[in-house]
């Protein structure tokens, strides 16, 4: 726990660690991450995702379903979080499938995953859509009882058949069949309306038009409880990038405009969209470095995300440090269910609690005052590194950043006051 916050502390018995010009943010949650074990160990594991995880700053991820099996038992689910605690690297949260199998038909085992050992507070079909409305206002209805949240992947799966990229000039010239915005925002626009019917909590995940945010900003303006997160690549990277048909740019949703990019950038500065979400999506080689119609979706981010968020909203003035700590530990947190989510002592515990007394779940830090799980990092904000993509902890090398030049290294990670990454390296 931190147990005091200030200056000239006294640092009799303590250990001191010089950390002259850097600066200490909570440790980072991700709402999206893809873990890929149980099942796609060649991809990514708990282990070497969650070494990504800490290495990029994280204390917390959230792990999706969509994996083999997919984690819609209680079963599955508390495998997934036994994984993350015996790594150590970083505190895993998995997130439940709303439908058994993702198959979309019937609601998967929501209750038994909420009381199992993993807590599970999140739930998405992610990689699918949960377009049945019925089912989804089911979803909604079902999760209230313990405070839960449904994520949704908001793709309406029939105007996007055999979509490839965005829908636009790049896709027209390029004869690449297209995924139109419309797509994404008729999904979120009726799933705001059953949350704000039901009275229920929805989170939409990466949300990457102009007319998503339009959309959140009107269901907020409601008062209804809805809540988004936003990638680091859709903050960046735009869809003229598929000209070169590398599948590396290939992801769900995909890449959108240079106006989309400057909505989304506006949006999650001025809270429309609460968080950044990674959306870590490993693929092996055999699926991901072939033809552009063959590659599966999706980019590695762990170890990259808070870089673009500084390259993207702290450089271009549009967040201060503070607003980056909130879009990226706190307000994931909250919406995750972490305790501590007000900036109150985490569990409501006295500041001297011991360690072992800490949620085994895995408490966040959601502040740095006295009191708080010490889940914190250290960020050097002048650094530059270059990009290595065969030097990633991640298993899978399927980065859009390779060779680029990045602002903003993170020094050091502790979860729960034990250091996991000091000077850069795993400790
Ligand atoms: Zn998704």
């Amino acid at each position: 726990m931190i147990a005091e916050a200030g200056r000239d502390l006294s640092v009799v018995g303590a250990t001191v660690l010089d950390a002259d010009g850097l600066v200490a943010l909570p440790g980072l949650v991700d709402l999206h991450t893809h873990l890929r074990e149980p099942g796609r160990e060649d991809a990514e594991t708990v282990a070497s995702g969650t070494r990504a995880a800490a290495l990029g700053g994280f204390t917390t991820v959230f792990a999706m379903a969509n994996t083999e099996p997919v984690a819609d038992t209680a079963g599955v689910v508390e495998q997934v979080w036994r994984l993350g605690r015996d790594a150590g690297y970083c505190d895993v949260r998995p997130v439940g499938a709303v439908t058994e199998g993702l198959r979309g038909v019937r609601l998967a085992e929501l209750g038994a995953m909420a009381s199992s050992a993993a807590a599970v507070r999140v739930f998405s079909d992610d990689g699918n859509c949960v377009s049945d409305a019925v089912l989804m206002r089911r979803a909604l209805e079902y999760v209230k009882a313990f405070d839960g949240v449904i994520a949704q992947h908001a793709q309406e799966p029939r105007l996007t058949e055999d979509a490839q990229m965005n829908e636009g000039v790049v896709s027209a010239r390029l004869g690449l069949p297209g995924w139109p915005a419309a797509a994404e925002e008729a999904i979120i626009a009726r799933d705001v309306l059953l949350a704000g019917h039901v009275g229920s909590r929805l989170h939409v995940c990466h949300v990457s038009t102009a007319g998503s945010v339009e959309l959140l900003r009107w269901a907020k303006s409601k008062g209804w409880r809805v809540t988004a997160e936003v990638t680091p690549h859709h903050l960046l990277l735009t869809d003229d990038l598929a000209t070169s048909f590398d599948p590396v740019y290939k992801v769900n949703p995909p890449l959108r405009t240079a106006a989309d990019v400057e909505a989304l950038r506006a949006g999650l500065a001025d809270g429309t969209i609460d968080c950044v979400a990674t959306d870590h999506a490993p693929h092996a080689p055999q699926d991901k470095e072939t033809e552009w119609m063959a590659a599966r979706p999706g980019m590695v981010g762990l170890e990259t995300a808070l870089s673009i968020a500084i390259m993207t909203m702290l450089e271009t003035g549009l967040l201060d440090w503070a607003g980056l700590a909130d879009r990226m530990a706190i307000a994931p947190g909250r919406i995750g269910g972490l305790p501590g989510g007000s900036g109150a002592p985490a569990g409501g515990r006295p500041s001297r609690a011991p360690a072992h007394d800490v949620h085994p779940a895995g408490a966040g830090a959601l502040s740095l005052s006295a009191g708080a799980v010490a889940n914190l990092i250290l960020v050097d904000p002048v650094a530059r590194w270059t990009v290595d993509a065969g030097a990633l902890a991640s298993r899978s090398r399927n980065t859009p950043y390779a060779g680029r030049k990045l602002p903003g290294r993170v020094q050091a990670t502790f979860l729960r006051g034990r250091p996991t990454v000091l000077d850069g390296k795993i400790a």
